[in-house]
């Protein structure tokens, strides 16, 4: 619950009614609530001894952090409690020496003149000392009563300000090279992070810690050790998109920790106060969260006075009831997977998708699927199929993992540069040759022989984006291509768009080497750039060829979203089922307005397990299993199958 509050409004927290507060949140089957001790603007909500000055000027109820705890605790709510890390509005000003600086020496965020508290701070400086005085005076303050601490922008940026000049200096770091120093700025942050848990740690062993950063990727598991859980923030109505949480929540899932999503009530994202999203967006929001066993989490602000906006908790209400009810069934479990994706994001970068991943994980999520992603590091073993995006090229030992992986006979599925070496070869395993980037492009897929099911026999359809060159044996090429007549290029054109095919000698498209299939072309970032079907349709028989039995197939349309869990204490897995279709009806942002209610859907399951009974819950609805398929006869946006073995 965000309180990020100018110092130009009166009477802060003066209607702030501590029974009321912890009413309106147990009435909306909220668990935990986070509430604030330090905000963006750089105030203080409780009464301060050691930075007095930093106690919000216009605070009425100068006790509000630790009365909103104590009322939370009285009503069986847990409270951990937000910090701001490095965002704070008025150290910004007041302090320029702890200010982030840029490569030319300005700092980041707009500047003082403009509205905005985006300037961030550096904790390689005396800013770091003052965050740890500023977090035991909290740890004190609510003694026993501490449930938690949540920092909050704790993000990887390269800084060049004098404190991380002279620490990049003494380690014989080029401070001219970005890439090297945002490394050092990964170590500096992990560093912090580590420093901090010891610290809270001192005056509790088991409280929640969470450093956030708008994102969980390769960019945390370095640090993950000082985490106690994951927060997956994710406002799909905001700069995320709905289609961030799949692939942030795909891959934390793989670091071992506990995880919640984290969206917003509003209807855009943070500070966006008198909106409220719609019902079944939010229903959507938080029941995909559950399906993948997460936890739930949606952020509200609270209004200045200091109370809480019933409309916006009657709807978090309507939303977390139904989820309470279900959450036996989600949570604790462990997802059900048959494939991974692999993921090129960096390291030491927070907000970089890679095109790929993106592209990948919607074709995979249409398919009804089961995967995880991994980074270059992660166990292929456990997985039937692995398939390796187009930009994918980790920095060693992968190579020779993969090979091994399908010496023993694991599927593969591979696009255009993935893994192509510095000295441009491809792994062995994919049983092709790389010849070069096609400069003949776009050019065409044939829709000849086994990758053509429900293509148009004999069509040529065109791939977009650029392609390699490959050598491969004949009877190893499984999907062949042509050339245009020509390259789009200078004065050389034909028609609006691109040259068509010259109908010449057919060159390979995709090898298939075994139970490696490989693909000449980016497929993946091709479906994310515009999601022509044919590119989903030729991994789905790519799919087919390698994996027959899938664990799930369904009849449904393309925008049934299906997750497999296992609770295999209650001898059981669950099959979660998702209708719920963002419709792009703005500029700038997806809507889902109702639900899609979709009926008679046959589900057929292969899973690890043979199930004996399938029972629609919280329903307690018994559904006939025939041969392993099962028949709902409505998905109101949300359904689950509870599937005994
Ligand atoms: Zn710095």
């Amino acid at each position: 619950m965000d309180f990020h509050t100018s110092e130009h409004i009166p009477g802060v927290a003066a209607q702030f009614d501590p029974k009321a507060f912890a009413k309106t949140v147990k009435d909306a089957h909220i668990s935990s609530v986070t509430v604030f001790a330090r905000c963006h603007h750089g105030w203080l909500y409780y009464q301060s001894a050691q930075f007095p000055e930093l106690v919000h000027p216009n605070l009425q109820n100068r006790n509000l952090l630790v009365e909103q705890v104590k009322a939370l605790h009285e009503a069986g709510v847990r409270a951990p409690v937000y910090i701001t890390v490095q965002w704070d509005y008025h150290t910004a000003t007041t302090k320029p020496e702890w200010l982030i600086r840029k490569l030319d020496g300005s700092h980041e965020g707009g500047p003082f003149t403009e509205p905005g508290f985006y300037q961030s701070l550096c904790v390689n400086t005396g800013y770091f000392d003052f965050l740890k005085a500023h977090t035991r005076e909290v740890c004190e303050l609510l003694g026993k009563d501490l449930d938690g601490i949540f920092f909050d922008i704790v993000g990887i940026r390269p800084c060049w300000c004098a404190s991380c000049r002279a620490g990049m200096k003494q380690q014989g770091i080029n401070a001219a090279s970005e890439e090297e120093v945002r490394a050092f700025a990964k170590t500096v942050l992990t560093r912090f992070k580590r420093n901090m848990t010891e610290l809270v740690r001192e005056y509790s062993k088991n409280c929640t810690i969470f450093y956030n950063a708008g994102h969980i990727g390769p960019c945390t598991r370095d640090s993950a050790g000082a985490y106690t859980h994951f927060e997956l923030e994710s406002l799909p109505s905001g700069s995320w998109g709905y289609q961030h949480f799949p692939v942030t929540a795909r891959y934390a899932r793989k670091l071992g920790l506990d995880s919640m999503g984290m969206t917003g009530k509003f209807h855009t994202e943070w500070g966006d106060f008198h909106s409220l999203k719609n019902k079944a967006a939010l229903e959507f929001e938080c029941f995909r969260m559950l399906s993948y066993g997460f936890a739930c989490s949606i952020g509200d602000q609270l209004e200045p006075r200091g109370v809480l906006n019933p409309a916006t908790y009657r709807l978090i209400g309507s939303v977390y009831g139904p989820i309470e009810e279900r959450e036996p069934w989600a949570r604790p479990s462990a997802p059900v997977v048959e494939a991974a994706l692999l993921t090129s994001e960096p390291s030491t970068a927070e907000s970089r998708m890679p095109e790929d991943v993106m592209g990948g994980a919607q074709i995979l999520e249409e398919l009804a699927i089961q995967f995880d992603i991994l980074d270059e590091t992660m166990d292929l073993e456990p997985y039937k199929l692995v398939l390796i995006p187009e930009n994918f090229r980790p920095s060693g030992g992968f190579r020779e993992k993969l090979e091994r992986f399908a010496a023993k006979g694991g599927a593969v599925i591979a696009c255009g540069k993935a893994l192509l070496s510095s000295g441009n070869t491809l792994p062995s395993c994919f049983g092709a040759e790389y010849l070069g980037d096609n400069e003949l492009f776009p050019d065409f897929l044939i829709a000849e022989g086994e990758l053509a099911k429900d293509l148009e026999e004999g069509n040529e359809y065109v791939i977009y984006k650029q392609g390699v060159r490959i050598k491969a044996d004949n009877e190893k090429t499984i999907l062949w291509a042509r050339s245009p007549y020509f390259a789009r290029k200078g004065g050389m054109f034909c028609s609006h768009r691109y040259t068509p095919s010259a109908g010449g000698t057919p060159y390979p498209g995709a090898v298939k080497n075994g139970k490696v299939l490989y693909f000449s072309h980016p497929l993946f970032t091709q479906y994310r750039h515009n999601a022509p079907r044919w590119c989903k349709t030729l991994i789905s028989n790519a799919i087919d060829l390698l994996l027959p039995k899938r664990l799930v197939r369904h009849n449904g349309p393309s925008t049934l979203a299906v997750s497999l869990l296992e609770q295999s204490e209650k001898q059981r897995y669950t099959a979660h089922f998702l209708s719920y279709i963002p419709v792009r009806k703005s500029a700038s942002i997806d809507i889902i307005e109702e639900r899609t209610v979709l009926r008679d859907i046959t589900v057929e399951l292969n899973l690890p397990k043979a199930v004996r009974k399938a029972i629609l819950v919280p329903e307690g609805k018994e559904l006939p299993l025939k041969a392993g398929s099962v028949t709902i006869p409505v998905i109101d946006g949300y359904a689950i199958l509870e599937l005994l073995y």
